[in-house]
Protein backbone atom coordinates (compact mmCIF):
# COMPACT_ATOMS: atom_id res chain seq x y z
CA UNK A 1 0.00 0.00 0.00
CA UNK A 2 1.26 2.97 -0.87
CA UNK A 3 1.95 5.86 2.42
CA UNK A 4 0.84 9.45 2.33
CA UNK A 5 3.60 11.56 3.34
CA UNK A 6 1.83 15.05 3.85
CA UNK A 7 4.83 17.68 3.31
CA UNK A 8 3.83 20.84 4.81
CA UNK A 9 6.22 23.67 3.22
CA UNK A 10 5.76 27.08 1.97
CA UNK A 11 8.80 27.01 -0.38
CA UNK A 12 7.58 25.43 -3.55
CA UNK A 13 11.44 24.95 -5.27
CA UNK A 14 12.03 22.83 -1.50
CA UNK A 15 8.45 20.97 -1.35
CA UNK A 16 9.04 20.08 -5.60
CA UNK A 17 12.49 18.42 -4.18
CA UNK A 18 11.37 16.51 -1.57
CA UNK A 19 8.10 15.43 -3.37
CA UNK A 20 10.46 14.26 -6.33
CA UNK A 21 12.57 12.53 -4.06
CA UNK A 22 9.40 10.69 -1.88
CA UNK A 23 7.65 9.67 -5.22
CA UNK A 24 10.83 7.83 -6.33
CA UNK A 25 11.06 6.01 -3.32
CA UNK A 26 7.64 4.47 -3.75
CA UNK A 27 5.86 7.48 -1.29
CA UNK A 28 2.65 9.61 -1.88
CA UNK A 29 3.91 12.84 -1.57
CA UNK A 30 0.77 15.51 -0.80
CA UNK A 31 1.94 18.83 -0.39
CA UNK A 32 0.93 21.50 1.78
CA UNK A 33 1.60 25.50 1.89
CA UNK A 34 0.44 26.49 4.88
CA UNK A 35 -0.86 25.14 8.49
CA UNK A 36 -4.39 25.66 7.25
CA UNK A 37 -4.30 23.27 4.23
CA UNK A 38 -2.36 20.83 6.17
CA UNK A 39 -4.96 20.76 8.72
CA UNK A 40 -7.73 20.15 6.06
CA UNK A 41 -5.46 17.39 4.22
CA UNK A 42 -5.23 15.93 7.95
CA UNK A 43 -8.74 15.97 8.12
CA UNK A 44 -9.69 13.91 5.02
CA UNK A 45 -6.47 11.46 4.28
CA UNK A 46 -4.67 8.87 6.18
CA UNK A 47 -1.47 10.15 6.17
CA UNK A 48 1.52 8.15 7.47
CA UNK A 49 3.77 10.72 8.14
CA UNK A 50 4.39 14.47 8.25
CA UNK A 51 7.48 16.26 7.18
CA UNK A 52 6.74 19.84 8.92
CA UNK A 53 8.58 23.11 8.22
CA UNK A 54 8.95 25.34 11.37
CA UNK A 55 8.28 28.56 9.81
CA UNK A 56 5.38 28.09 7.97
CA UNK A 57 3.53 31.69 6.90
CA UNK A 58 -0.09 31.11 8.56
CA UNK A 59 1.38 29.21 12.04
CA UNK A 60 4.51 28.07 13.84
CA UNK A 61 5.45 24.66 12.93
CA UNK A 62 5.94 23.90 16.71
CA UNK A 63 2.43 25.20 17.35
CA UNK A 64 0.59 23.28 14.65
CA UNK A 65 2.56 20.12 15.61
CA UNK A 66 1.36 20.38 19.17
CA UNK A 67 -2.42 21.01 18.05
CA UNK A 68 -1.92 17.50 15.32
CA UNK A 69 -0.28 15.41 18.44
CA UNK A 70 -4.05 16.14 19.98
CA UNK A 71 -5.92 14.23 17.35
CA UNK A 72 -3.29 12.44 15.63
CA UNK A 73 -0.89 9.53 16.61
CA UNK A 74 1.08 10.46 13.44
CA UNK A 75 4.91 10.77 13.31
CA UNK A 76 6.60 13.87 12.51
CA UNK A 77 9.50 14.88 11.10
CA UNK A 78 10.52 18.97 11.56
CA UNK A 79 12.19 20.83 8.81
CA UNK A 80 13.96 23.74 10.56
CA UNK A 81 15.70 26.89 8.50
CA UNK A 82 18.16 28.03 11.95
CA UNK A 83 20.38 25.75 13.83
CA UNK A 84 19.04 27.94 16.93
CA UNK A 85 15.64 25.93 16.82
CA UNK A 86 17.22 22.85 16.73
CA UNK A 87 17.16 22.59 20.78
CA UNK A 88 13.51 23.04 20.86
CA UNK A 89 12.70 19.72 18.53
CA UNK A 90 15.95 17.78 20.12
CA UNK A 91 13.93 18.74 23.55
CA UNK A 92 11.62 16.67 22.05
CA UNK A 93 9.13 18.71 24.79
CA UNK A 94 7.51 18.89 21.15
CA UNK A 95 7.45 15.21 20.38
CA UNK A 96 8.94 14.71 16.96
CA UNK A 97 10.42 11.78 16.04
CA UNK A 98 13.11 13.37 13.56
CA UNK A 99 14.32 16.64 12.05
CA UNK A 100 16.27 18.16 9.31
CA UNK A 101 18.11 21.38 9.13
CA UNK A 102 18.02 23.50 5.90
CA UNK A 103 20.03 23.11 3.56
CA UNK A 104 19.19 18.91 3.39
CA UNK A 105 19.51 16.63 0.90
CA UNK A 106 16.08 15.28 -0.50
CA UNK A 107 17.94 12.09 0.09
CA UNK A 108 18.54 12.36 3.52
CA UNK A 109 15.33 13.41 4.22
CA UNK A 110 13.51 10.54 2.31
CA UNK A 111 16.26 8.15 4.45
CA UNK A 112 15.02 9.54 7.27
CA UNK A 113 11.35 9.15 6.49
CA UNK A 114 11.85 5.38 5.47
CA UNK A 115 13.81 5.47 9.43
CA UNK A 116 10.87 6.77 11.36
CA UNK A 117 8.26 4.66 9.67
CA UNK A 118 10.47 1.45 10.38
CA UNK A 119 10.74 2.44 13.97
CA UNK A 120 6.89 3.47 14.40
CA UNK A 121 5.42 -0.07 13.65
CA UNK A 122 2.02 -0.07 13.91
CA UNK A 123 0.98 -0.79 17.77
CA UNK A 124 3.96 0.76 19.00
CA UNK A 125 2.07 4.53 19.53
CA UNK A 126 -1.47 2.62 20.86
CA UNK A 127 -1.37 4.64 23.94
CA UNK A 128 -3.51 8.28 23.72
CA UNK A 129 -1.05 11.20 24.71
CA UNK A 130 -1.82 11.96 28.00
CA UNK A 131 -2.63 10.25 31.09
CA UNK A 132 -2.88 6.80 29.84
CA UNK A 133 -3.24 2.97 30.48
CA UNK A 134 -2.51 0.09 29.01
CA UNK A 135 -4.82 -1.01 26.13
CA UNK A 136 -8.17 -2.38 27.30
CA UNK A 137 -8.14 -5.83 27.21
CA UNK A 138 -4.51 -6.28 27.99
CA UNK A 139 -3.96 -5.45 31.71
CA UNK A 140 -0.47 -5.75 33.38
CA UNK A 141 0.37 -7.52 36.40
CA UNK A 142 1.15 -3.96 38.11
CA UNK A 143 -0.75 -0.76 37.77
CA UNK A 144 0.96 1.53 35.57
CA UNK A 145 -0.40 4.82 34.26
CA UNK A 146 1.89 5.61 31.19
CA UNK A 147 1.79 9.31 31.04
CA UNK A 148 3.94 10.16 27.10
CA UNK A 149 3.02 13.86 27.26
CA UNK A 150 4.91 14.00 30.26
CA UNK A 151 7.16 10.83 30.00
CA UNK A 152 6.75 9.83 33.08
CA UNK A 153 5.35 6.52 34.25
CA UNK A 154 3.31 5.76 37.61
CA UNK A 155 3.21 2.41 39.45
CA UNK A 156 0.57 1.59 42.16
CA UNK A 157 0.04 5.47 42.29
CA UNK A 158 3.91 6.19 42.79
CA UNK A 159 6.17 8.28 40.54
CA UNK A 160 9.13 6.40 39.19
CA UNK A 161 12.20 7.62 38.43
CA UNK A 162 13.62 7.03 35.20
CA UNK A 163 16.38 7.75 32.99
CA UNK A 164 15.15 8.63 29.37
CA UNK A 165 16.06 4.94 27.97
CA UNK A 166 14.61 3.14 30.93
CA UNK A 167 11.34 5.37 30.25
CA UNK A 168 11.26 4.32 26.93
CA UNK A 169 12.02 0.72 27.54
CA UNK A 170 9.08 0.34 30.17
CA UNK A 171 6.85 2.37 27.64
CA UNK A 172 7.08 0.01 25.30
CA UNK A 173 6.68 -3.12 27.62
CA UNK A 174 3.18 -1.37 29.16
CA UNK A 175 1.85 -0.62 26.41
CA UNK A 176 1.33 -4.16 25.20
CA UNK A 177 1.43 -6.35 28.33
CA UNK A 178 2.13 -9.97 27.58
CA UNK A 179 4.14 -9.59 24.04
CA UNK A 180 7.61 -10.58 23.89
CA UNK A 181 9.97 -8.25 22.37
CA UNK A 182 13.19 -9.23 21.17
CA UNK A 183 16.41 -7.08 22.53
CA UNK A 184 16.59 -5.84 18.93
CA UNK A 185 13.43 -4.59 18.60
CA UNK A 186 13.25 -2.91 22.19
CA UNK A 187 16.95 -1.43 21.00
CA UNK A 188 14.66 -0.10 17.83
CA UNK A 189 11.51 1.55 19.98
CA UNK A 190 14.07 3.00 22.70
CA UNK A 191 17.39 4.21 20.87
CA UNK A 192 16.97 7.36 17.74
CA UNK A 193 20.46 4.73 16.68
CA UNK A 194 19.90 1.30 17.27
CA UNK A 195 22.80 0.27 15.43
CA UNK A 196 25.46 2.84 18.08
CA UNK A 197 24.47 0.66 21.10
CA UNK A 198 24.58 -2.84 22.29
CA UNK A 199 22.11 -4.91 22.83
CA UNK A 200 23.50 -6.58 26.34
CA UNK A 201 22.82 -2.52 27.64
CA UNK A 202 18.78 -3.44 27.47
CA UNK A 203 19.51 -6.35 30.18
CA UNK A 204 21.88 -3.62 32.28
CA UNK A 205 18.48 -1.35 31.71
CA UNK A 206 15.75 -3.80 32.72
CA UNK A 207 18.10 -4.78 35.58
CA UNK A 208 17.94 -1.14 36.86
CA UNK A 209 14.16 -0.87 36.08
CA UNK A 210 13.46 -3.97 38.32
CA UNK A 211 15.36 -2.66 40.82
CA UNK A 212 12.85 0.36 40.83
CA UNK A 213 9.72 -1.74 40.76
CA UNK A 214 10.97 -3.83 43.57
CA UNK A 215 11.25 -0.60 45.77
CA UNK A 216 7.38 -0.02 44.92
CA UNK A 217 6.54 -3.80 45.82
CA UNK A 218 9.08 -6.12 46.77
CA UNK A 219 6.96 -9.01 45.99
CA UNK A 220 6.11 -8.17 42.61
CA UNK A 221 8.87 -9.03 39.29
CA UNK A 222 6.02 -7.63 36.44
CA UNK A 223 9.05 -7.95 33.65
CA UNK A 224 9.70 -11.62 32.53
CA UNK A 225 12.68 -12.50 31.04
CA UNK A 226 12.40 -15.19 28.18
CA UNK A 227 15.56 -16.99 27.16
CA UNK A 228 16.85 -16.43 24.28
CA UNK A 229 13.95 -14.26 23.27
CA UNK A 230 13.86 -10.99 25.00
CA UNK A 231 11.32 -9.53 27.53
CA UNK A 232 7.91 -9.07 28.07
CA UNK A 233 5.17 -7.12 30.62
CA UNK A 234 3.72 -10.03 33.14
CA UNK A 235 -0.33 -9.84 32.55
CA UNK A 236 -2.77 -9.86 35.12
CA UNK A 237 -3.75 -13.54 35.44
CA1 LIG B 1 9.24 28.12 5.50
Amino acid sequence: MTQTILLVEDEPSIAENISYALSTEGFAPRWCRTAGEAREALASTDVALIVLDVGLPDANGFELAREIRQAHDVPIIFVTARSSEIDRVVGLEIGADDYVVKPFSPRELTARVKAVLRRVKPGTRAVEPGPAGPRPGRQPAMPFTLDEARCRITCAGRPLELTRYEYRLLAALIRSPGQVFSRGQLMELAWEEPDVSLERTIDTHMKTIRQKLRAIDPGADPIQTHRGMGYSLKEKS
